[in-house]
């Protein structure tokens, strides 16, 4: 009996000792593995979406963990102001550019910026156009060996820890060169941008048809707030929580139309422009938007 009790006494000391032991080894570890984790979580890094003030055009610049990536690129005369735009950020290379349509207040600027960036490659629409300015940009994309990637709606592309989705051209051939504007839905996280170049209420409508997920924070308006573009059923569907319009001064289109405004004002939704603010700049940490303008 008294082995017993000695064997008993034995096992309840070295249970006591395993306890304090596993006790010690989770407060002591635990902790440096939960203070490690934030060095590796989506809060050290952020996504810039810059809406580029390039007047009556689209410019727009995306920066997510050192990558970068360029839509349009305003007018021929705008081209420097791109480039400018771009140096002063440190940007060398862009791993993408997409020209949504060959429209010149897309397309003009973005032989210059071919010729001053590297570029890893290049997304467009397929569309029979033959404006001097998109010869020009045909050109300039063979001299700098760059082969054209055809924006497929549903084709996804890794942006660092960012990522974009194609959502149009849908069809194969249009009357009106505007609806074949490349769509995207960027993401982050939680946070999305939803950038359809100048894409008008049929082409918003196919994409709608598509059953895609366009929610999106941040809608830029299609064709610089034109009453052709964005339809109900459209801004119904992003629901964005801010609206871009991408916009000259006093332009010969009338562009914001008021019916746009009208829509957005309805719907309670805050409105950015470049010709009254200038450059806009959209801050994201994966959960929050936060919005930065020149003016
Ligand atoms: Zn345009």
């Amino acid at each position: 009996m008294k082995g017993i009790k000695k064997r008993n006494v034995l096992w309840v000391f070295c249970i006591i000792a395993a306890t304090i032991l596993i006790s010690y080894l989770e407060n002591n570890l635990s902790p440096s593995n939960e203070t490690s984790l934030p060095l590796f979580s989506k809060q050290t890094e952020t996504m810039e979406v810059h809406f580029i003030d390039v007047g009556q055009g689209d410019s727009i610049y995306i920066k997510a963990d050192g990558h970068s990536m360029l839509i349009d690129a305003g007018e021929k005369s705008e081209g420097t102001t791109v480039i400018h735009y771009l140096e002063a950020l440190g940007v060398d290379n862009l791993d993408y550019i997409i020209c949504t349509h060959p429209h010149s207040d897309h397309i003009g600027g973005m032989n210059s910026v071919l010729d001053s960036f590297s570029v890893n490659q290049i997304i467009m629409p397929e569309v029979n156009h033959t404006t001097d300015t998109y010869e020009d940009l045909l050109q300039a994309i063979g001299d700098h060996n760059l082969t054209i990637t055809k924006a497929v709606p549903g084709n996804q592309y890794a942006l660092g820890p960012a990522s974009f989705t194609i959502l149009s051209p849908v069809s194969d051939f249009y009357e009106d060169v505007n609806n074949y504007s490349v769509g995207i839905k960027l993401s982050y996280y939680n946070n999305s941008f939803i950038l359809t170049g100048d894409a008008e209420a049929l082409a918003e409508k196919e994409m709608l048809n598509e059953d895609m997920d366009l929610t999106g924070d941040v809608l830029k308006l299609g064709h610089h707030g034109s009453s052709y573009s964005s339809c109900s059923e459209f801004l119904d569907a992003v629901s964005p929580s801010y609206a871009v319009i991408s916009v000259g001064k006093d332009n010969t289109y009338g562009h914001p139309h008021h019916e746009t405004i009208e829509a957005l004002v309805e719907r309670g939704i805050p409105i950015y422009r470049t010709d009254e603010q200038g450059t806009i700049i959209f801050q994201c940490d994966g959960d929050t938007v936060s919005v930065h303008n020149e003016n």
